[in-house]
């Protein structure tokens, strides 16, 4: 089966139409939640964005954004930025130094899919946590041993703690309140900053039900995505104290990320913003995937929000089974990853697992057993 062409947009909105089915040939996208096309009502909202130069003296809608965000994370100020890396590199650069080293779960974004920034430009020294609290979460414990400095003068200064919620490479795990609170109390009382790189923290507060501003307490800065789940086409927001936000801007304008009538972007975030509660449907039909897929034979993490994880034996061997059969999926952390967005609804599911029925477990190298294990992560 071939991929249909990627620009396909249908004026009905949520690109090829969560609702309709699949037609036969057209496959089924699971990559990445980052594939969904912009809808109707952004296209209307970017033609029609108030702009200013943002560069210069400021952009109105980029400004409304920002302050919305802010308010939604709990925090003073914020900041539009390009991409979640970007957003994530400057609230490391802006803590970051030679000589220091930064924590953050193993299999973080920040350590493994963002080529190494945090080291070579933020300049910080990476220091995986285990996930002793569960898939992608640490213990605070482990936190107050790997914060110890030992006061040598050759030692690295540990001075940031980088969290992840939801946990990408876990599986889209998230982290309660509390869960985060005390890791984060931790942290500071050992005189960490705290990031928290919340590229998905819309889908950890809809899973949990809470404001995403109950995530973010202890967090000095927070990086959002507005290009996932909420499928806007570009944007993310990093946010934090005023003092941070001014420092901020000078690093984005370092990275290339200063853009002028930014607003035209930032207008579809505002519309992507208001379909925060959506989420839920694609937790539900990661749900329903997980299920079918189970039932078929498939060892399927149980998802906890829109991102299933499959253990196979041959990854690379299934996502082109996968693929023939017209189901896209992609891999991370030497598993099968697929995932739900705005732009599949419950007929492409059904198709989906009607299509993978056909390849069956086994016709791939049967589940678990030792394989090549490729580390790609298709769509972040
Ligand atoms: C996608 C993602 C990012 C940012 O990715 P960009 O592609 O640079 O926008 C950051 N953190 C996590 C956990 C992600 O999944």
């Amino acid at each position: 089966m071939r991929p249909s062409p990627r620009s396909r947009w249908s004026p009905r909105g949520g690109a090829r139409g969560a609702a309709a089915a699949p037609a036969p040939g057209e496959p089924v996208d699971l990559r990445s939640d980052t594939v969904t096309l912009p809808t109707e009502a952004m296209r209307r909202a970017m033609a029609e964005a108030e702009v200013g130069d943002d560069v210069l003296d400021g952009d109105p809608t980029m400004r409304e954004l920002e302050e919305r965000v802010a308010g939604l994370l709990g925090a003073a100020d914020a900041l539009w930025t390009p991409t979640g890396s970007m957003a994530n590199l400057i609230a490391l650069m802006s803590r970051l130094g030679r000589g220091d080293s930064f924590l953050a779960p193993q299999g973080a974004h920040v350590l493994d899919f963002e080529l190494g920034t945090a080291a070579w430009l933020a300049g910080g020294m990476p220091r995986p946590l285990p996930h002793d609290a569960g898939p992608g979460k640490v213990t605070a414990s482990a936190v107050r041993r790997a914060a110890a400095d030992d006061g040598f003068y050759a030692s690295l200064r540990p001075v940031l703690l980088c969290l992840e919620n939801t946990h990408n490479s876990a599986g889209g795990t998230v982290t309660a309140p509390e869960e985060h609170a005390s890791v984060a109390a931790a942290a500071r009382a050992a005189r960490l900053s705290v990031h928290l790189d919340g590229a998905r923290l819309w889908n950890a507060a809809v899973a949990l039900g809470v404001p995403p501003g109950a995530l973010t307490v202890g967090a000095d800065t927070v990086a959002v995505c507005l290009s996932k789940g909420l499928g806007a086409p570009v944007g993310s927001v990093v946010a934090g104290s005023a003092e941070f936000v001014e420092y901020a801007r000078r690093l984005r304008k370092m990275l290339g990320g200063g853009v002028r009538q930014g607003g035209v972007l930032a207008a579809a975030g505002l519309v992507a913003l208001e379909d925060i509660d959506r989420l839920a449907e694609d937790h539900d039909l990661a749900t329903r995937l997980a299920a079918g897929l189970r039932e078929r034979g498939w060892r399927v993490r149980e998802p906890q929000t829109n991102i299933v994880l499959v253990d196979v034996a041959d990854v690379r061997g299934t996502i082109a089974a996968f693929a023939e059969a017209g189901v896209r999926a992609g891999a991370i952390a030497g598993k099968l990853r697929l995932m739900t967005h705005r732009d599949v609804g419950d007929k492409h599911i059904k198709a989906a697992l009607d299509r993978i029925g056909e390849v069956g477990p086994s016709s791939t190298g049967s589940p678990g057993g030792p394989a090549p294990l490729p580390r790609t992560a298709l769509g972040g």
